[in-house]
């Protein structure tokens, strides 16, 4: 008899609504957990795997020498690779193709590069409306390294302690 009567004295007090509102006073002033994405964006680790981006060096030559181990050890057979020499005997890559809808992005291809060429860079906002945007070529990944050249250096610098 006793809780039923507190259960409607409660219903009839509203205290249920006025302990809600009290605890989102509550949190109305504490600092906030939620961020307003994508006009903000959280931290990312400097080993975030994310878009492949081929890189150069310093002095615009690429770095890739085309020794295909990436596309060895890929375990999706997302790489395609094709290559010759130069006339000065260098040899480089004709065609280097990732396809993105096979690639699963467990960072192999850039542990197996000689050369840090291939990466995964820290860009994830790469969606697109065609599966044919997601096939990328060479000219996509060295314009990737190009843009994204400052932070993947950067990553690799805070990283290279613990390799
Ligand atoms: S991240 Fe993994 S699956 Fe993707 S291309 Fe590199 S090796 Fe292949
Ligand atoms: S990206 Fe690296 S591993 Fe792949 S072919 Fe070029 S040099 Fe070799």
């Amino acid at each position: 008899m006793w809780t039923f009567t507190l259960s409607i004295l409660k219903k009839f007090l509203l205290l249920e609504i006025f302990k809600g509102l009290i605890l989102t006073l509550k949190y109305f002033f504490k600092k906030k957990v939620t961020i307003n994405y994508p006009y903000e964006k959280g931290p990312i680790s400097s080993r975030f795997r994310g878009e492949h981006a081929l890189r150069r060096y310093p002095n615009g030559e690429e770095r890739c020498i085309a020794c295909k181990l990436c596309e060895a050890i890929c375990p999706a057979q997302a790489i395609k690779i094709e290559a010759e020499a130069r006339s000065d005997g260098s040899r480089r890559t004709t065609r280097y193709d990732i396809d993105m809808t096979k690639c699963i992005y467990c960072g192999f291809c850039a542990e197996a590069c000689p050369v840090d060429a291939i990466v995964e860079g820290p860009n994830f906002e790469f969606a697109t409306e065609t599966r044919e945007e997601l096939f990328y070529d060479k000219e996509k990944l060295l314009s990737n390294g190009d843009r994204w050249e400052e932070q993947i250096n950067a990553a690799q610098k805070l990283d290279a302690p613990y390799r």
